[in-house]
């Protein structure tokens, strides 16, 4: 009996030391960083010359995973932000591509879109000037929510399981980075193109905090009129400095292919979108990022917060210059400065050790085929917009008796039939299918097609692509017809507008994306094993102790949560 009682005694102790330990144990702030198109070879690609505090920083003092993918087949930002932020595959969290035809509106849509929550600026509509977004340019209204990200985020369980103490802010130049990040339960911020200010949707609040008026009142974006992105370094000093100029990059507006880029006096219409593919923009993103730090007193108590923040900048310079160019040589150079100021920043105000900082991005991307095809390797474009004009697609309409189209439109990485076709009873859908994917994969720079009516059937190849193509696949968002271009073929018109390089396969170079964890005492370490994206969560969530979000399809990562 006194035996018992002195064990019972034991094991109060010991709860008592073991959660003392945990809570001493637990970082102030989580800061999750996202670099789009941050392909996983690019950040040590110039390794020599990267300054101190940013990706050396991270690389040398962090747990690196130099071989993490992710595992779905469209691999565009909106979808590799919510798998990182959920830790699911996008056939749970439902953001299957940036745009997706929505059968039950009848209407393609924006990911992000929601006209139930306007933005809370007037005339920031971030469709107003988006040349180099046009994906925004299919949605409907300018209201924004995560309405429509099926699961809970990592940041959301954080929430919830601090009865909503914990705080939860997200940042980016695009309303997704910042969105998907910040959950149903946080406050995301994001960059106007339209007014050149951050804005968020009443979703989140019913107005902006002081802070956020103060901050859009300096006028953020007009610190660069009159300025131009000039290079770093010495020309000479470039990997690519003798090859500025190429012919498959493209000029925006009269921004040039050529360096320095010159931002204007600040009245052009394209002022505010160079600033976007250009360093500026991830300046931008960190001086808000810092506010936000400062002025929610994110870090300062007890109980862990969240802070997100994805930087845009480097997917638009591959977009338009490639990522095999000067300009993203520079604005890796230039990007690792801005970590270093973050990383500095976040240090001073909270301490690094106190913070558990992860970075990965939400996918890679491809050279441009200009690029390529100077190496010998084979690569190109591949125009969707022209199949239904194709002798094959016409040789299907006659045998089913469809008369106009049967092809309506390409939202990467989807065949969406049209209306006509889907109402006309008499078409046996599924043979339908079977003979459009029948055709379709023998087109040129077309390495697969998958009906959704097999992917419903299931029982699929056991290869790594099928299994890509199936973590995409949502039965009410995806399209009838899944497409995965050859190697190094993928599209270059975005509607309308032509750019060097498109992302979304399930290829290596679009999935491989660096995967690092740093501070908070971790020990450096470089893992090599194969990890995946969705394991991101899951680790944030092993490592607070707290449950892992509704769709978690991740595993703990052993080397970050058995430190
Ligand atoms: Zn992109």
């Amino acid at each position: 009996m006194q035996r018992s009682i002195i064990l019972g005694c034991l094991s109060i102790a010991a709860l008592f030391v073991c959660t003392g330990a945990d809570a001493a144990d637990k970082p102030k702030l989580i800061v999750q960083i996202t670099v789009d198109q941050l392909r996983g070879d690019l950040p040590t690609r110039y390794y020599d010359r990267l300054g101190k505090g940013g990706f050396r920083y991270l690389w040398e003092s962090g747990i690196v995973y130099r071989n993490a993918h992710h595992a779905h087949a469209n691999t565009e930002t909106i979808v590799g932000h919510a798998t990182l932020a959920t830790g699911a595959h996008p056939s749970a969290h439902g953001m299957i591509g940036n745009l997706w035809f929505d059968r039950e509106t009848g209407f393609t849509t924006y990911n992000v879109e929601d006209p139930n929550y306007s933005l809370l600026t007037k005339g920031a509509s971030v469709d107003a000037n988006t040349e180099i977004d046009p994906t925004q340019r299919a949605a409907r209204s300018e209201g924004r929510s995560p309405a429509a990200i099926l699961v809970t985020t990592f940041s959301d369980e954080l929430r919830s399981n601090t009865g909503g103490k914990a705080k939860v802010i997200g940042v980016s130049v695009k309303d997704r980075g910042a969105i998907s990040m910040a959950g149903h339960t946080g406050t995301a911020y994001w960059f106007s193109k339209a007014s050149g200010e951050f804005v968020t949707s009443s979703y989140y609040l019913d107005k902006y905090p002081d802070w956020v008026n103060t901050f859009n009142n300096t006028k953020p974006a007009q610190q660069f009129a009159g300025t131009s992105w000039e290079l770093l370094h010495e020309q000479n000093s470039y990997l690519f400095g003798a090859s500025d100029d190429r012919e498959w990059e493209s000029d925006i507006g009269g921004f040039g292919r050529t360096f320095p880029h010159s931002f204007g006096d600040g009245s052009s219409k394209y002022f505010t979108t160079w600033l976007t593919l250009s360093p500026p923009g991830d300046e931008l993103v960190l001086d808000f990022a810092k506010r936000a730090l400062v002025e929610e007193q994110l870090g300062q108590d007890a109980v862990t917060d969240y802070l997100s923040v994805s930087f845009s900048s480097t997917d638009y310079v591959g977009h338009v210059f490639g990522p095999s160019s000067l300009e993203a040589e520079d604005n890796i150079l230039r990007l690792d400065r801005t970590l270093a100021d973050l990383l500095a920043f976040v240090d001073q105000q909270v301490g690094l050790d106190n913070t558990l900082i992860v970075l990965s991005a939400d996918h890679g991307g491809p050279d441009t085929p200009g690029y390529l095809n100077s190496l010998n390797i084979p690569a190109g474009y591949v125009d969707p917009d022209s199949w239904d004009k194709a002798a094959a697609i016409a040789r299907i309409k006659e045998a089913f008796r469809i008369d106009g189209d049967l092809i309506a439109a390409y939202d990467h990485p989807y065949v969406y039939f049209s209306d006509a076709v889907k109402n006309k009873r008499k078409i046996d859908q599924q043979s339908l299918e079977a003979a459009v994917v029948e055709e379709l994969s023998k087109f040129h720079g077309v390495s697969l097609a998958v009906s959704s009516s097999a992917l419903r059937r299931g029982n699929l190849p056991d290869t790594d692509i099928y299994r890509a193509v199936v973590n995409n696949f949502n039965p009410k968002r995806s399209g009838e017809v899944f497409i995965v271009f050859e190697p190094n073929w993928f599209i270059n018109d975005m509607e309308g507008l032509t750019v060097a390089s498109t992302h979304g396969s399930p290829w290596s170079y679009d999935t491989y994306v660096p995967i690092v964890f740093a501070g908070a005492g971790l020990t450096a370490r470089t893992v090599y094993r194969s990890v995946q994206t969705v394991d991101v969560a899951a680790t944030l969530s092993a490592y607070m102790g707290i449950k892992p979000p509704s769709g978690s399809a991740g595993t703990p990562l052993v080397e970050v949560v058995a430190e």
